[in-house]
């Protein structure tokens, strides 16, 4: 089948087509999370839309080296109450060694996108991990002039840059508009504009996370990791660069004036970014106390929630929207996505145990070219879902006699959910994290039963029907004859 698959990227703000930089190869790297708290529905969005670009990635038969870094120096956004590191601070509080912290969250972010079937990236590198990089990478800053010493810090300088390059092209933003916008903030007497930001930082002597550099025993600052990484594990320039949004700003500008400083031209290809998630139309946030975590939502444990979502739940909710549209969360939309997977996974499992026509009854569209065609679009989950939910129909029709089907038809609306839902969307069948192969063998081995059951019938062997039909039951199965096969479930 032939793709034209195409995406949107932020840099032209045009839809392109995917062309990777390499044959058949694709390095993509993508802003990770911060590690000092737990993950909470923020997290999920970008990680759920990027294992979507992986996934399809991988399908079309590229090889991927997928890049997501972790956070762990503490970066610049300073605690407003004591100006302290956050790492730092929740060291102090908990009395844990920084490290130690780190690793806590980190533990804790793997686990929830393990339950959230996010696959795992190529690589994870941690900024704390690449201290000597980043300080030879502020040498090539300094050494290309966009960069000045001041006071034992290296900030990058903006307007310097701004008149060789164009600072603010991701953006569009302007130089002369960021400046009047700029209020005076804390410790920017020592920079030479309020827009240069930087790129090391002298550590207080709270600051617990700290290195020894040619300047001052400090820190570097966080829009330099990415950039550093992005090289280091992709090489000067690379096809897909990540995020949500929200890091668009300052976050994306920086790095690309950071490359454009360092190697004279720009890394990246595609920028691309998932949009945000909004509470009840509110933005998360400390002041509005509506962040949730993940493992909130898994287990109920939070005012605003009315029940406990499952993983599977969290995913499928977040691909029901276009990852460039904002999504709103609320009860009510976590209820719908909780109703639609429960039909999908009835649906699929129905699927198996349908018996087949020698001639459809009715013709089925090719919803496997429909899907592609979707998904070629900028990745338009929605749009997946809607074909299945159309050839879902089709199925519950023939489970229910009313229609039939060819065993054509059945494979390819078989192949159909094993490609889209199951591989594509990532959607698991049981919920149960980390007991997917236990759960996926006792379906296969109750399948496997009912088809005995189903020869020993048509061979008018009623007494192994009989025996596998109790038997079952007695261990607490729902078994049903209907017109077109048989379904089973566990007794309520
Ligand atoms: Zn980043």
């Amino acid at each position: 089948m032939k793709h034209n698959f195409v995406i949107y990227n932020s840099l032209s703000r045009i839809k392109q087509p995917f062309k990777p930089l390499h044959e058949g190869m694709v390095g993509m790297y993508v802003c990770g999370p911060t590690v000092y708290g737990d993950a909470h529905l923020g997290h999920a969005r970008p990680a759920v839309t990027f294992d979507i670009l992986y996934r399809y990635l991988r399908h079309l038969g590229y090889k991927v080296r997928y890049v997501r870094n972790i956070t762990d120096v503490g970066h610049l956004e300073h605690d407003a109450d004591t100006g302290e590191d956050k790492i730092a601070k929740k060291a102090r509080l908990e009395q844990l060694e920084p490290m130690e912290v780190v690793q806590l969250y980190l533990n804790r972010y793997h686990e929830d996108m393990k339950a959230l079937n996010v696959l795992p990236p190529s690589i994870e590198p941690h900024a704390s991990g690449h201290i000597i990089e980043q300080i030879e990478y502020i040498k090539r800053i300094l050494d290309a002039g966009y960069a000045y010493e001041s006071n034992g810090s290296v900030y990058f300088d903006v307007p310097k840059f701004n008149k060789d390059h164009n600072y603010g092209k991701l953006s569009g933003r302007n130089i002369e508009d960021m400046i009047s916008a700029t209020r005076e903030l804390d410790g920017q007497e020592e920079k030479h504009s309020p827009l240069d930001f930087a790129l090391w930082k002298k550590a207080s002597p709270e600051h617990i996370m700290h290195w020894p550099s040619p300047w001052s025993e400090g820190f570097p600052g966080w829009h330099l990791e990415c950039s550093t990484m992005g090289e280091k594990y992709l090489g000067e320039t690379f096809d897909i660069h990540g995020g949500g949004l929200d890091l668009l700003f300052p976050h994306h500008e920086c790095e690309i004036a950071q490359s454009v400083a360092a190697q004279g031209h720009e890394a990246v290809k595609y920028w691309i970014h998932n949009n945000m998630i909004t509470i009840e139309g509110k933005k998360m946030g400390k002041s509005y106390n509506n962040f949730i975590t993940l493992s909130q939502f898994f287990n109920g444990d939070h005012p605003l929630l009315e029940k406990a979502y499952s993983p599977m739940v969290i995913r499928l909710f977040i691909l029901m929207a276009h990852y460039r549209s904002t999504v709103d969360f609320s009860n009510a939309a976590l209820q719908a996505a909780e109703k639609a997977f429960q039909k999908l996974t009835d649906t699929y499992r129905r699927l198996g145990t349908l018996l087949p026509a020698e001639k459809s009854s009715v013709e089925i569209p090719d919803y496997i070219q429909k899907c592609y065609e979707a998904m070629d679009d900028d990745l338009n989950t929605p749009q997946v879902i809607s074909y299945l939910f159309e050839a879902s129909k089709a199925i519950n029709s023939a489970a229910a006699g009313e229609i039939k089907l060819s065993s054509e038809d059945i494979a390819k609306l078989r192949h159909l959910f094993d490609v889209f839902l199951i591989d594509l969307l990532g959607i698991k069948m049981s919920d149960e994290s980390g007991n997917n192969n236990a759960s996926k063998a006792y379906e296969g081995a109750v399948d496997l039963l009912m088809e005995i059951r189903k020869n020993a019938k048509l061979q008018k062997d009623w007494a192994t029907s009989d025996l596998i039909r109790n038997k079952l039951s007695e261990l607490g199965f729902d078994i049903k004859d209907t017109k077109s096969g048989v379904e089973w479930s566990v007794k309520g």
